[in-house]
């Protein structure tokens, strides 16, 4: 009899390890609580570094939900119970299913940046965050949303619920930095009269391409990087805003008024990551992603056996390294079912 996996979450980590597997004979059983698979690389509309549209990495994705993996879509869990060496998830709609290894592939939520209370989103109309940005361009909308402002004047302010003590997250959500710098260049590629100002704590372009992109935004298209902290954005009687910045630099104060105000809004792990990690006892790590069984050497087991980690359910990471780390789960399923 062949062995089985259930893997919750269908985005791109959920969706590489299920593909993965049923290559390697594994039959899959794949829940995902949305309609539809892909999870936030759905809502992206091209991808930094190389500015691909994402619909070729969700395509690519697809292609590998073949024969073995059985699509369970709007599926909600309710409870999850180990037996010996079974594991049993009992569907809302009163299906359970069963299986010999368990993987959780939940991903992450965005910053609810209506915390940051005194940036004013949610308050003003043209303080927005970066998914909506990308929304706005993945929808075409984008026309609609920037000719709105009058002398096209844009802040976009950098670790938003990230690196900050006050939100309750102290890590570095690591791909903002290169969000912004590759929507400030999507910006000027529509507007180029838009005159774009990034505030920044640390510019972290740690990965490949992403340094190039930094110097692509400064030389080609005449973003300015200005190094200081908002501490305040109020709105003026004509609906452009008044940002105070602590320029972190000079230890000045600064203002500057824009007419449109975007949010780099960092990774949180999701609550539903941790519902399910509270029903099978997984540890978390004190930024409240899940910790693996070794941060060096074993990273996609957890100490249960049986149960195993993949994407960004550990962390923020990139689609490229979602992809690897989704192999590397798929590899110690398929050894532990040996
Ligand atoms: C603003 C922004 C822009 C980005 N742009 C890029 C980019 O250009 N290039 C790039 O490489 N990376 C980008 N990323 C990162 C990218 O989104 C992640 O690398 C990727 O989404 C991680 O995939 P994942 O499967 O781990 O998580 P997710 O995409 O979050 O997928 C998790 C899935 O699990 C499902 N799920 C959650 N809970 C349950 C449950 N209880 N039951 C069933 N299903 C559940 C969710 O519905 C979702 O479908 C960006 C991130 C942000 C915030
Ligand atoms: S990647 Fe950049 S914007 Fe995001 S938290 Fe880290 S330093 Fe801040």
């Amino acid at each position: 009899m062949s062995k089985t996996a259930i893997i919750i979450g269908g985005g791109t980590a959920g969706m590489e390890t299920a593909s993965q597997l049923a290559r390697l004979g594994v039959e899959v059983d794949l829940i995902e609580k949305q309609p539809h698979l892909g999870g936030h690389l759905k809502n992206w509309d091209r991808l930094f570094p190389n500015r691909r549209n994402s619909d070729e990495v969700f395509d690519y994705l697809e292609k590998g939900m073949n024969d073995g993996i059985s699509l369970h879509l709007n599926a909600e869990i309710s409870n999850i119970r180990k037996s010996e060496e079974k594991f049993t998830i009992a569907l809302q709609d009163g299906k359970e299913l069963q299986s010999d290894a368990l993987v959780i592939a939940t991903g992450y939520e965005v910053f609810d940046a209506r915390k940051k209370e005194e940036y004013g989103y949610g308050i003003y109309d043209n303080v927005i965050t970066s998914v909506e940005l990308e929304e706005f361009f993945r929808s075409n909308k984008q026309k609609n949303l920037l000719e709105g402002v009058a002398s096209k004047r844009i802040g976009i302010i950098h670790c938003v619920g990230s690196r900050d003590e006050k939100a309750g997250n102290l890590y570095c959500s690591k791909l903002c930095c290169v969000t912004g710098v590759k929507q400030a260049i999507e910006i000027k590629e529509l507007m180029p009269d838009a005159e774009i100002f990034c505030f920044y704590m640390d510019l972290r372009m740690f990965d490949r391409h992403f340094e190039e992109m930094y110097y692509e935004a400064q030389e080609k298209w005449g973003i300015q990087f200005i190094r200081g902290r908002l501490s305040e954005a109020s709105e003026n009687t004509d609906h452009t805003l008044l940002v105070k910045v602590e320029d972190t630099l000079t230890g000045l104060p600064l203002k500057m008024k824009v007419d449109l105000l975007i949010l780099l809004v960092g990774f949180v792990p999701s609550p539903e990551t941790r519902r399910l990690a509270a029903m099978l006892g997984l540890k978390e790590g004190d930024d409240r992603f899940l910790c693996p069984a070794d941060e060096h050497t074993i990273t996609n087991s957890t100490e249960i056996p049986g149960v195993f980690l993949a994407g960004t359910v550990k962390g923020p990471a990139g689609i490229a390294n979602t992809i690897t780390d989704a192999r590397a789960t798929a590899i110690q399923v398929a050894d532990y079912l040996k």
